[in-house]
């Protein structure tokens, strides 16, 4: 007979090791599998996240940033350096010990928690019963009354440009180039393409980003992304909107990229190629024959409010799912998840999750933009606030961006918070809380902020949403 748990969570990224230690700690029987594997051969739990996604990718953006504040910010404070050289394969090392440190210790979490953890992939297989190939191909089968799909996601490949791993990278490749690219090209003007273009822009690269659409970061608040867009143009990060790829051959060292631009078809030449077109849900070879769970037309599992796939017991939390492609999104979902297991109330709200890109300046957000409140007719106001008027910002030398608040023109209720400018990804957070406690724009106007902090600017602009802001003219 099957080894038998009370939930077997498939996938050990941030959605599935989040489930497995809430269900550790609610006293079920748990077990997890997960198939990612190390450079040194591994098991290597923490998934996209820890290995080849957010923690990487910030190790890398801080290092970068120490370089170029040496070399463009440290002049005005009357320190000089000369010949500041990086050594890459340093700053890579240092990445790679920050990882091996994370999904260690996610495995000692998991040791701590008497969770049962399985190296290998997992099929869900009729009646609640998990298949898992190990890597040397045995299989065994183990079953459990609940069961815990977080399979994540993979990057998009484009059939024109397909990935080599050294001339044509996905994020994974970009987090792992031996030497800075002269010339590197970016496909995609999300997330992942301005954070990792940054990165190589700030130690020397030429770099280059083609974005298909006609709009700069169209999810974001327009005056965000306008100053964002300034800020990086000021950094010669090159961003060309209305950019479509049609083409990306390797020739020799070099990568010759056609695309239509909007003055008809034109040609680049660059030496590495990141592509960054967006993330699918990763769930091929998931599902055996009959399990009943539904994908949908992007391959994602589909499920309710609850992340409930649809089958008793069957489950499904994180990329894999719909909503917002984050980390924190899936932590939220997989400990509800466990708690509804438990008998206990789980619940995500999905309108209050906070956005972060970690770029210079910062960009973050939460709830609706001024165009989404126009689409659906929702009557608000706002109120803004420049870090150029706050005392810490100009003391940091970082006086670029501003905080928006946007609340309803009648309640005063909070419907949106939108920051861009230094450390705006920690400052969101007391945002996220007013909405999460159904604040109003009066009340984040009413806490005493202190003084001199960068969240002065988000008290300012709760003050501004009534025009009793007292550093601007309202
Ligand atoms: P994943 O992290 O993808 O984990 C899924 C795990 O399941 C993997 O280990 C995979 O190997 C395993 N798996 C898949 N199929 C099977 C199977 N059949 N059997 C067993 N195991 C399986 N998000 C943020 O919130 N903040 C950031 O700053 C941020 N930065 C990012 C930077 C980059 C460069 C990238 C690529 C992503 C970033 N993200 C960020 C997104 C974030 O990494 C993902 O949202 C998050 O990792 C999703 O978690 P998950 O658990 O759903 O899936």
């Amino acid at each position: 007979m099957s080894e038998q748990f009370d939930v077997i969570v498939i996938g050990g990224g941030p959605a599935g090791y989040h489930a497995a230690i809430r269900a550790a700690q609610l006293g079920l029987k748990t077990a997890c599998i997960d198939s990612w594997v190390g450079p040194d051969g591994k098991a290597a739990l923490g998934g996209t996240c820890l290995n080849v996604g957010c923690i990487p990718s910030k190790a890398m953006l801080d290092s970068s940033k120490q370089f170029w504040n040496l070399q463009h910010s440290f002049g005005v404070h009357g320190i000089s350096v000369k010949d500041a050289k990086i050594d890459v394969g340093t700053m890579v090392g240092r990445k790679d010990k920050i990882v091996k440190q994370f999904t260690g210790g996610v495995a000692m979490l998991f040791k701590a928690n008497k969770i049962t953890s399985f190296l290998g992939t997992g099929k869900l297989l009729k009646g609640r019963q998990v298949e898992i190939t190990a890597p040397d191909g045995t299989k065994k089968t183990i079953a459990a009354t609940n069961v815990v799909i977080a399979t994540g996601s993979a990057p998009i490949e484009l059939p024109f440009a397909k990935f080599d791993g050294k001339r044509i990278v996905d994020n994974a490749g970009a987090l792992d180039f031996k030497d800075i690219p002269k010339r590197l090209g970016v496909i995609g003007a999300g997330v992942i393409g301005l954070e990792l273009g940054s990165v190589w822009k700030r130690l020397g690269s030429d770099v280059t980003i083609l974005e298909a659409l006609p709009d700069f970061l169209g999810v974001a608040d327009a005056e965000v992304a306008k100053v964002a867009a300034r800020e990086f143009a000021k950094q010669g990060l090159k961003i060309e909107l209305g950019a479509k790829l049609s083409k990306a051959e390797i020739k020799g060292n070099e990568v010759h990229l056609t695309y239509a631009g909007k003055d008809g078809e034109k040609t680049l030449v660059v030496d590495q190629l990141l592509v960054a077109v967006g993330r699918r849900a990763f769930t091929e070879g998931l599902l055996g024959d009959d399990t009943g769970v539904k994908l949908d037309e992007r391959g994602r599992v589909v499920v309710d409010d609850h992340c409930w796939a649809g089958v008793e017991g069957v489950w499904a939390v994180g990329d894999c799912v719909r909503g917002p492609m984050l980390a924190h999104k899936g932590f939220e979902e997989g400990m509800a998840v466990a708690e509804i297991i438990a008998g206990k109330a789980g619940h995500v709200n999905l309108e209050t999750i906070p956005w972060v890109i970690y770029t210079e300046p910062e960009i973050a957000w939460v709830g609706k933009t001024e165009a989404q409140c126009k689409a659906e007719n929702i009557p608000f106001k706002t109120g803004s606030f420049p870090f150029a008027a706050v005392g810490r910002a100009v003391a940091m030398n970082e006086p670029a961006g501003f905080v928006k608040i946007i609340a309803h023109a009648e309640t005063d209720r909070i419907l949106g918070a939108h920051l861009v400018g230094a450390n705006v990804s920690e400052l969101v957070s007391e945002c996220v809380v007013a909405m999460e406690f159904k604040g109003s724009a009066e009340d984040l106007a009413r806490i005493v902020h202190a003084h001199p902090t960068l969240s002065e600017a988000v008290h300012e602009a709760a003050l501004s949403v009534d025009k009793r802001s007292i550093h601007k003219a309202n």
